[in-house]
């Protein structure tokens, strides 16, 4: 028998409760219980409780250098859907590395802060909830809201609106596109700078901006987690070295990887990449256009 390091009860109901049963991959959060249709006592559940890094030798993402117990532990494990759990694990899980897999833990846990004490009928409710189309907060009400209310939610959002411009400004943002379109560069803070916008739209930010708006933003929203992560796991070359430490140009185009101190370039890496890069090309693509959209509906709605 091979010995594998299972979590605990303690800590399966601990990242369950904590999870809120909902899947942890950002771009998934489907419910995973509810009541059963055949009997009153049982209910329909398709959660699970994933190793980050295998429980036993051979599984995906086994690391060797790990204790017993630190792979036992709460913080090796994530909630997901059943679906999303074996999409993890295909391909050895080489294709969702454990970094990747520690950020949807993170990014989950505050969505679920976010969204606590919060319902369907709370125009509050955190932009990020809405990128799904079928979970608990999916439906979002629009209410009716008095002219004075409403005067005061469009304010709010003028100024909401106008400290997501200090995280990343228009022309910030145009550039970073432009520069990845272009030549396949991007520079270190504005990778930062996109990440933390992405955190300032999961928070709940808009009161009054009508579900036109709201829907142009979900789609532009959407394409940046998969971005920000794809250009922070890899193991992107600076060169040349002489540039700053602090904020140096990523060369993404794939003919300019390299080995790297951390990685060495392995057979099927340069088709790997390509493919990778093509798809993030796609993205920024369909991430400009939305935002272009995005950004004349508050011009028009907001006026800023
Ligand atoms: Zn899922």
């Amino acid at each position: 028998m091979k010995s594998r390091d299972n979590f605990s009860s303690e800590v399966i109901n601990a990242i369950k409760l904590q999870s809120a049963y909902i899947c942890s991959n950002p771009e998934c959060r489907k419910l995973t219980v509810a009541p059963a249709l055949s009997d009153k006592m049982k209910v329909q559940y398709f959660g699970k409780i994933a190793h980050i890094n295998a429980a036993a030798v051979n599984g995906p993402k086994y690391n060797v250098r790990m204790t017993v117990s630190e792979r036992k532990a709460i913080g090796n494990a994530i909630f997901l859907c059943s679906n999303c759990a074996d999409m993890i694990d295909k391909n050895k899980g080489d294709d969702y590395p454990a970094d990747l897999l520690h950020s949807w833990k993170e990014t989950h846990k505050e969505w679920v802060l976010a969204n606590l004490n919060k319902g369907p009928q709370n125009k509050t409710v955190s932009v990020g909830s809405k990128f799904q189309s079928g979970g608990i907060t999916a439906h979002i009400v629009n209410l009716t809201l008095s002219p004075i209310q409403a005067d005061n939610d469009k304010q709010f959002d003028q100024k909401t609106f106008k400290r997501s411009m200090k995280v990343f400004d228009d022309d910030q943002i145009h550039r970073f596109c432009d520069a990845l379109l272009s030549n396949g560069e991007c520079r270190y803070n504005d990778m930062r700078r996109l990440e933390e916008l992405l955190e300032f739209y999961r928070k709940p930010v808009n009161r009054y901006l009508n579900t036109k708006v709201e829907k142009l933003l979900e789609a532009f929203a959407s394409k940046m987690p998969a971005l920000a992560s794809f250009v922070s796991i890899k193991n992107f070359d600076k060169w040349p070295y002489s540039q700053p430490s602090t904020n140096f140009t990523i060369q993404l185009r794939p003919e300019l990887l390299r080995d790297t101190g951390y990685r060495k370039r392995e057979e099927g890496d340069l088709e790997k990449w390509n493919n990778l890069f093509l798809e993030l090309i796609k993205k920024v693509k369909a991430m400009k256009k939305n935002y272009e959209a995005f950004r004349k509906m508050v011009k028009s709605e907001l006026h800023v």
